[in-house]
């Protein structure tokens, strides 16, 4: 079966996808903007025996999301695998809210996983056997990173999703869980002060290190495999063991 993993040109979702590609599954790189970045994840999994495509929507959008599912399957066949990968960060707190950066946020963390989990539903359904992960956040649990507040609360809203379309769609044959990453270095991270950053990161976590986009790829290919066959409607956080959740 195929996957979309949403967001793959860069980051946490390009590490996915090859990882996935590594299990034999054909998968389709989503991406917003980026096209030559998505077209070399595309070559990299060519190039390994592989296959790939890569498909621009924007999905907050329902229609592009629409157009992206019937291209997935005209392409590289039935999309059975789904990872909600795509997501931003816009950085306030509750003395600084901007609505619309607050709007976009909802828009792209929130509502792209519900326009595409719809998208996702009906192959699914038809073949009764779908598996869906969500990319939620450690700050969804209340980490104290000081300008993620806004961000947190579309993160917690991914985590209620992921229970609440587990319990909706399991009867459908169709498994949903979510991975909350602790921080991973990605283009997510600000760029400014990046070695203070991952020195500070690195002490807040029990296994002393930030984590890469491929700590996040494994717990994937994890969960939308047969090995996780009887697991739904759970959260996995793979953050190297934060001290300030740990200790809470
Ligand atoms: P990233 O490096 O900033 O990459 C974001 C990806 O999402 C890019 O491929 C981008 O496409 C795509 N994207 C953004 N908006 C989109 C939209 N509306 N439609 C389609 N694609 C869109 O992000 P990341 O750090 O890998 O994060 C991936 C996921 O993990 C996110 O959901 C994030 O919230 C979550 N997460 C990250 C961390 C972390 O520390 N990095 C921690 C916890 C959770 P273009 O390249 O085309 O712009």
């Amino acid at each position: 079966m195929t996957a979309i993993v949403t967001g793959a040109s860069r980051g946490i979702g390009r590490a996915i996808a090859l990882r996935l590609a590594l299990d034999g599954i054909p998968v389709v790189i989503n991406f917003l903007s980026q096209s030559q970045a998505a077209q070399a994840v595309v070559e990299s999994i060519l190039n390994a025996g592989g296959r790939a495509c890569a498909i621009q929507a924007d999905t907050g959008d329902p229609a592009q999301v629409q157009q992206l599912f019937e291209q997935s399957e005209q392409r590289l066949g039935p999309v059975g695998i789904l990872v909600n990968n795509a997501g931003i960060l816009r950085r306030g707190s509750v003395d600084n809210y901007d609505h619309a950066a607050m709007a976009e946020m909802i828009r792209t963390n929130l509502e792209g996983v519900i326009h595409c989990t719809r998208a996702a539903i009906p192959s699914m359904r038809h073949h009764h056997d779908g598996r869906i992960v969500n990319l939620s956040s450690i700050a969804a649990h209340g980490t104290a990173v000081p300008g993620t507040t806004w961000y947190a609360a579309t993160k917690a809203a991914v985590e209620s999703l992921t229970r609440r379309f587990a319990l909706e769609l399991g009867p459908d044959g169709i498994r949903v869980n979510a991975v909350a990453p602790g921080f991973i270095l990605t283009d997510m991270v600000d760029a400014a002060n990046r070695e203070q950053v991952i020195q500070t990161m690195s002490a807040k976590a029990v296994l002393g290190r930030v984590g890469h986009p491929e700590d996040i790829a494994e717990a994937v290919a994890f969960l939308v495999s047969d090995d996780s066959r009887f697991i739904t409607g759970q959260i996995l956080t793979v953050d190297g063991g934060r001290t300030d959740l740990l200790s809470h």
